[in-house]
This record gives structure tokens, C-alpha cells and sequence, in this order.
């Protein structure tokens, strides 16, 4: 007979949910990782952690930096990369060079700014007398972004009470487990046709899971989307796409690193360089309604 106690404990902390895109309840197993799962939804192929940690748990996991479930320590505040900085620098030139031409100043905020590398990139792109600033909900990285004078604050959009002209979610997409609300959020931040920079992985493009380039992180991230998810979720939010900019991961030293962590058990596909189907991609999109 199972033990009331043990069933208790998992339904306070576990919640079985539907597709956070389609709402589709229909789902195949895709990986599994620290006791839990990803499935690929039947309907939309989003992947997603089903059954997942209650919001409460996440919540708390995600301001503390930590997951404490009883079956799982896993830290994940990670460190300060300093070429972080020269990356986004790029790729913000890149792909707001109209903005920079323009000349006029602007207001961003980047959500999810971790130890403010992207706060610090931008900076340097975006035109003077521009306001930067960055939001992080992990308690450590605030404190790390601050020491080092990056104008980075704890908390959550629904804490903002002022607007942006463009508001960045780098690498944020996986970690949030309600999506559409948090594009909602985003657009109650920002000022009449302002946009959104949103970057993630394509896992939800890639077919086998190992094809992604090392370990999941479940439930640290929660969903997986491809190209066409984001371009949906987007749409669905009164999102215009802007330019979409993919980039290659699987250059020489890629396939090194891969080799190493294959021969270290880890489940991933070892890959010639320039053979792997996973990418980088950034989306920049404009508020139209
Ligand atoms: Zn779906």
C-alpha cells in the first residue's frame, strides 16, 4: 500500500500541465533527465517537462538559484562570462544597426540579465544618452551585477512600473513556464510599437535529443521550442517579426568539446564540425497591437 505521506509531499511539489503553446494534452516521451521528463507535444511538437515542478517551487528555485527538491540538488547560478559582453556587442550592432544609425536615444531593458553581461553590451552599441538597465530575479547574480557597477535590479516584470522602447529575453524562453503571460508582461513594459530582442536554442527543431549540445538542465529549463513555436507564441502576443539571425554552434572546437563530454558519459551527439542541426537563433519583433 503506498505511503500517504510520500503522495502528499508529491502533489504539493509536481503538477501534471498541458501544452503551455496549444494547450494539446496528447504527448510522446522525448528525454529524461534528473528524475524528470521532456515530452514533445502531439499537436505542436513544443517540448516541455510534464510532469513538472509545482509554480511555487519554481519560483522559489529561481530566486534562491537553487533547486531543492528532495530528490535533487542542482545549482544553477553559474558565473560571469566576460566574453559574453563582445558576443551581444556583435550581435546587437548587427541587428539594431538602423537604431544606431538613427542616433536617437533609447530605452532597454534586458529581463533575465543574469551577471549584466548583455546590459554592458548593449550599452556600447546603442546611442548616447541611452537608458540601459537590466532585471534579474537570482538573488547572487544582483548582488555580482551591482558590485561591478551594471545597472542590474531584482525582480520581476510585474514589478516594472516604467516603459521601454526594447525589452531582450536572452536564453530566458526555456526558463519560464508560462510563456504567452510573460509576452503579455513584456508588452505591458514597453511603449507603443516597442520590441522585443528574444533569443533560445531550436531544441524543438533538432528531432533527437542528442543532437542538443549537452545536458538539459531539467527542470531548470522547462521548455523547449523550435523556430515555428516562438514564431507562433510571438504572433499570438501581437508580435511582428522583425529579422530572425540563426547561428552555427558546431564549429571545430564544438566537436572537441562534444567529443570530451561523450567520452565523459555524458548523452551527447558526438558531430563532425558544420553537421549539427542545433542553432542559436535571435528574434527581433515589434508590438503592433
Ligand atoms: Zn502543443
Amino acid at each position: 500500500m503506498a505511503d500517504p505521506h510520500v503522495n502528499e509531499i508529491a502533489e504539493i511539489n509536481i503538477e501534471t500541465i498541458a501544452c503551455p503553446l496549444c494547450a494539446g494534452e496528447k504527448y510522446s516521451p522525448w528525454a529524461a533527465e534528473n528524475g524528470f521528463c521532456a515530452v514533445t507535444c502531439s499537436d505542436c511538437g513544443l517540448i516541455y517537462v510534464n510532469p513538472r515542478p509545482s509554480l511555487a517551487t519554481i519560483d522559489r528555485a529561481v530566486r534562491a538559484g537553487a533547486h531543492r527538491e528532495e530528490t535533487l540538488q542542482l545549482n544553477v547560478v553559474s558565473r560571469r562570462v566576460s566574453a559574453k559582453v563582445e558576443q551581444y556587442r556583435k550581435v546587437v550592432a548587427e541587428m539594431f544597426r538602423d537604431v544606431v544609425e538613427k542616433g536617437e536615444p533609447i530605452s532597454w531593458l534586458d529581463v533575465g540579465a543574469g551577471f549584466g553581461e548583455v546590459v554592458e553590451a548593449v550599452a556600447k552599441v546603442v546611442p548616447a544618452g541611452s537608458r540601459v538597465e537590466g532585471l534579474e530575479p537570482m538573488k547572487p547574480k544582483v548582488a555580482q551585477a551591482k558590485a561591478r557597477g551594471v545597472a542590474v535590479r531584482e525582480g520581476y516584470l510585474s514589478d516594472i512600473n516604467d516603459k521601454y522602447g526594447v525589452v531582450s529575453v536572452i536564453n530566458v524562453f526555456s526558463h519560464v513556464p508560462d510563456f504567452k503571460q510573460f509576452l503579455q508582461e513584456i508588452k505591458g513594459v514597453l511603449t507603443p510599437n516597442g520590441e522585443v530582442l528574444l533569443e533560445t536554442g531550436n531544441a524543438g527543431d533538432i528531432g533527437n535529443r542528442n543532437y542538443f549540445p549537452g545536458p538539459l538542465t531539467l527542470p531548470d529549463h522547462l521548455v523547449f521550442a523550435g523556430e515555428r513555436h516562438i514564431r507562433r507564441f510571438l504572433e499570438q502576443a501581437g508580435f511582428e517579426l522583425v529579422q530572425i539571425k540563426r547561428i552555427r554552434i558546431d564549429g571545430l572546437v564544438y566537436s572537441i568539446k562534444n567529443l570530451v563530454k561523450r567520452l565523459l558519459g555524458q548523452p551527447v551527439a558526438v558531430s563532425l564540425p558544420y553537421t549539427s542541426p542545433s542553432r542559436t537563433v535571435l528574434f527581433r519583433a515589434r508590438s503592433v497591437s
